[in-house]
């Protein structure tokens, strides 16, 4: 076994040992058990060599000297974790950088430019309800607004007090301070655990990721009709809530159906399907029921289309059964495609290693976005992993990790990855 793969299975170990927070860990973001997690991957990457630079915001940069100082590439993810999670999610992508480090500088070889394995804070951040601080701040893009207005849940102290207590630089994440300019980072390359199971089902060890989904949801829906009697009410007369619900459901299922047929990415999901207790009876026709609907794609115009289908559909519904269908407030977040330069260097890699991979979209989020949002080249490698995430049962083998670590160096061979690139991002 290499040392790079010998020292991640020891940190895998070691990190559960530290922050074990029984059932699972628990890592949360700018406390004890995340700074246990900078703090030994940082020990354990200073022994064979690398810099430790630390951000105004607390993230941290483990660099590798490469030849070409002017540029880098970021290897990572966050170490934080959700209350009692697992050991994979976000640590597998910090401790793949540390491996493909380790290996590097037991061989005396350079990388072809700086090497950062890149630790991000508050990805998960349980105290801090914030998107991404952690690749934010990196970036130097966090709203200052969230600085103060964010607040500890625990406590009320807000993020900027919190950062500065920890010795961290507030007014520096402020004024948009960063470690790194975007144009230097030849890539943000984010390993990840699959946190759904299509690589299990797929026989498949690595995931090549095209982009995360972005949304549109409606949290509100609202279809009246009238509550009438069982028995009495004849058929023409009803104004049936509950069918009309039905049927927006199942309509919207013969849309995915059809765009999956086209080769297109949608999910559709009522995730909260409910009549009025207060109201609803067995002898009665439901005159009210309320959905909740999340639809998300890594494709806007599969979007746009899904979302005039679900108004066509209700307007349909609605004159079809009687009721309205108010859809309420809409709230969406636009897809965010990641590099296809560097998804087919890790392509390539992975065919000439024979090491089988599913070319997928991510259906959470990741700090990935933000780094393909500012322009940098960005993809991610999945890795398959059982029983989901965020929980203590996240399973990833040491094999898979190896598969996933194989593809990374054999891409960083790959003249292709370091050739200086364009901005790439929306
Ligand atoms: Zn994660």
């Amino acid at each position: 076994m290499s040392p790079g793969r010998a020292l991640a299975r020891r940190l895998f170990r070691a990190l559960a040992e530290h922050t074990a927070d029984p059932p699972g860990v628990t890592r949360v973001a700018y406390g004890l058990g995340e700074q246990v997690a900078h703090d030994l991957v940082a020990e354990a990457a200073q022994a064979f060599g690398a810099e430790k630079r630390i951000d105004a915001a607390g993230n941290q940069f483990l660099v590798l000297a490469g030849e070409d100082r002017s540029r880098v590439i970021l290897v990572g993810s966050h170490l934080d974790s959700v209350l009692h999670g697992g050991d994979y999610d976000g640590v597998a992508g910090v401790l793949m950088g540390l491996a493909l480090q380790a290996d590097l500088a037991a061989q005396g070889r350079m990388p072809p430019c700086d090497l950062a394995v890149t630790c991000l804070r508050a990805e998960e951040s349980c105290w801090f309800p914030d998107s991404y601080i952690g690749s934010k701040t990196a970036l130097g893009l966090l709203d200052p607004d969230v600085l103060d207005g964010v607040r500890r849940s625990d406590d009320g102290t807000s993020l900027a007090q919190h950062m500065e207590r920890l010795g961290f630089d507030p007014d520096g994440v402020r004024r948009g301070k960063r470690h790194y300019e975007p144009e230097e980072i030849v890539a943000f390359i984010e390993p990840h655990i699959e946190q759904a199971p299509a690589l299990v089902e797929a026989g498949m060890p690595v995931g090549l990721v095209t982009g995360i989904r972005g949304s549109v949801r409606y949290r509100q829906i609202a279809v009246t009709g009238a509550y009438a009697h069982s028995g009495a009410t004849p058929r023409a007369l009803r104004h049936d809530a509950g069918l009309a619900g039905a049927r927006l459901i199942t309509e919207m299922h013969a849309l995915w159906d059809a765009l999956e047929a086209e080769g297109r990415d949608l999910t559709v999901t009522f995730g909260e399907i409910a009549t009025d207790p207060a109201q609803h009876g067995f002898s009665k026709v439901p005159g009210h029921l309320h959905l909740c609907l999340d639809m998300r794609s890594a494709e806007a115009d599969t979007l746009e289309r899904a979302e005039q289908k679900l108004r066509s559909c209700a307007a349909g519904i609605a004159e079809a059964t009687g009721v309205t269908i108010d859809l309420g407030p809409r709230t969406d977040s636009s897809p965010t495609p990641l590099s296809p330069e560097l998804r087919a260097c890790f392509a390539a890699a992975a065919e000439a290693q024979g090491i089988g991979t599913l070319t997928m979209p991510s259906g959470a989020g990741h700090d990935a976005a933000t780094f393909a949002k500012a322009g940098v080249p960005t993809a991610m490698l999945f890795i398959r992993n059982r029983n989901g995430s965020h929980n203590p049962d996240e399973a990833m083998d040491d094999a898979d990790f190896d598969a996933a670590l194989a593809v990374l160096e054999t891409a960083l061979d790959d003249p292709s990855l370091t050739a200086r690139r364009g901005a790439e991002a929306a």
